[in-house]
């Protein structure tokens, strides 16, 4: 928990700001740069803290590494176009490394007859050249493409105007301007302010007149603003890595097998090259961060075709010994029972490689703040909601809370409104707070329907999920849905 105290002596005179946004995450660097990207806001004077180095995603927008980053997410049309049009950093990416797919697939595991395919190239089209559902890319190279541009804006703004990032170092402490008693009103008139004084572990302090918590689940500004946030631990992780394919396909689709335990999803990225996504029970992540490098291709391979039942002896063996060769036996036998043509059609092109230490496990969580908003206070991006991974839509609804915010502190701007107050920052949590609580109502419903092997719950689902493929109207509107449309 952050400490909500008055903070030490210090003789350091706070630097007014317009802005302090606090992290500097996707999120919180999407902000920098819209602002800064605006006619309306660029001349606000805006600072972004950061905790941790940036040196190391500046060097990766230089120079990439070969091999992709395990933290793989995937970007709505929706998101995509705000990286064009708002933040303006969509230029600033790799284009080789980004990934675009058309197609999606669901099945449940407990029914192979069940699934349910999206064609984005069939669905009516809204967004012209964005036809597609998503792009697979990966959270460092978002941050790397935004701190390029937000470099690029400087340049052209004069200095009293140019964004300010200051990383390694962390916000330590924030209290109310005017209820700040260790800076005396005479060397510094500014503490009859009302507007939030934040302290940095490097010993500045700033004053601003708009703090932005992007500092995530935990957020630090979230704990200041004393806005109550509520959700429950779904006693799940979600394990990542990244794959080498046994062929690139020339397909682009995305694929989701519903399994009790939770959903593993295979992303495509470019070439030969995916990612996974498995959400699954600690005991089961807890196997899968150990189970050798060399069988853990042929047992994602198997959780994306083999019976439960099959899987759960496997899951046995590894346990017991995460490097049994011999299990690499049992999969070949059993996965040789199914018809070639359906390993063919009906299931991703198998995994040949694990890339080595690819592989991170994260605790999934619902997280939704009552408000985004508190006086001098907004919330954008994970420190306002955290959501189960299994639509993909966490950091997509962060880029629509940026893109709200903008607009919102435009029309205060535009006004000569003050952009702390809450009468401009309302518009901001009116429309984002209601539509991300429906969106993550559904994601949460998913995962609930999706985690349980109850026979009514099967039976209802499996039916649902073969209707729905027959009904091209109802998937086109889902489909829309999924892409952020
Ligand atoms: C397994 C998994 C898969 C996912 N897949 C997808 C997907 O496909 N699509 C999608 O849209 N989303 C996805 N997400 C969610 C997405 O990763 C997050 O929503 C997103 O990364 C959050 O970004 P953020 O900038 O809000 O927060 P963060 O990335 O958490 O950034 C917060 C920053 O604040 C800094 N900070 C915190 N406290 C302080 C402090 N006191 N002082 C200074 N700095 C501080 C931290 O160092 C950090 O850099 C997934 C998440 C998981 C776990």
């Amino acid at each position: 928990m952050f400490p909500l105290r008055r903070f030490l002596a210090t003789t350091a005179k706070p630097l007014l700001q317009d802005v302090v946004i606090v992290g500097g995450g996707p999120a919180g660097l999407s902000l920098l740069a819209a602002l800064k990207n605006s006619p309306t806001t660029k001349h606000l004077k805006c600072t972004l803290v950061e905790a941790l180095k940036l040196q190391p995603v500046r060097d990766f927008g230089e120079d990439p590494p070969e091999n992709f980053h395990n933290r793989i997410i995937s970007l709505t049309p929706k998101s995509v176009q705000f990286m064009q049009e708002k933040s303006g950093s969509w230029d600033y990416l790799h284009q080789d490394r980004v990934k675009f797919y058309d197609n999606m697939v669901a099945y449940d595991s407990q029914d192979s007859d069940a699934r349910i395919h999206f064609d984005a190239s069939n669905v009516i089209l809204d967004l012209g050249a964005l036809s597609q559902i998503a792009a697979m890319c990966e959270v460092v190279h978002i941050q790397a493409s935004l701190l390029q541009k937000i470099d690029a804006l400087n340049e052209e703004l004069p200095e009293e105007d140019q964004a300010v990032v200051i990383d390694e170092a962390k916000v330590v402490n924030i209290i109310a301007g005017n209820a700040c008693d260790t800076i005396d009103a005479k060397s510094n008139p500014q503490t009859s302010l009302d507007w939030p004084v934040v302290t940095l572990s490097n010993g500045q302090v700033l004053q601003t007149r708009l703090l932005v918590g992007a500092d995530g689940q935990n957020s630090p500004v979230r704990n200041y603003a004393e806005i109550e946030s509520r959700g429950w631990s779904y006693d799940r992780f979600g394990v990542v890595g990244t794959l080498k394919l046994q062929f690139n396909d020339f397909r682009d689709i995305a694929w989701q097998r519903f399994l009790t335990t939770g959903p593993l999803a295979i992303l495509p990225l470019p070439e030969d090259n995916a990612t996974f996504v498995w959400s699954s029970t600690p005991e089961l992540a807890e196997i899968l961060v150990k189970v050798d490098e060399k069988i853990f291709p042929q047992l994602l391979n198997a959780a994306m075709t083999l019976d439960e039942v099959d899987l759960n002896y496997i899951y046995k063996m590894l346990k017991a010994n995460p490097a049994d060769m011999t299990v690499l036996e049992e999969i070949e036998w059993r996965t040789s029972l199914i018809p070639e043509e359906d390993l063919d059609e009906k299931f991703p092109v198998p995994i040949s490689e694990l890339m080595p230490g690819s592989r991170a496990r994260f605790p999934l969580k619902f997280l939704h703040a009552d408000t985004y908003i508190a006086p001098r206070v907004a919330l954008v991006g994970d420190a306002a909601h955290t959501v189960h991974p299994l639509a993909g839509q966490g950091l997509n609804m962060g880029q629509t809370d940026v893109g709200l915010l903008v607009d919102a502190l435009e029309t205060g701007v535009d006004r000569g409104l003050d952009i702390g107050s809450t009468l401009v920052l309302e518009k901001y949590v009116a429309t984002a707070w209601p539509n991300n609580h429906a969106l993550m109502g559904v994601c949460d419903k998913l995962h609930k329907i999706f985690s349980t092997d109850a026979f009514p719950v099967v039976a209802l689902r499996g039916l649902g999920l073969k209707s729905l493929n027959y009904f091209d109207v109802v998937k086109d509107i889902m489909v829309k849905a999924i892409s952020g449309r």
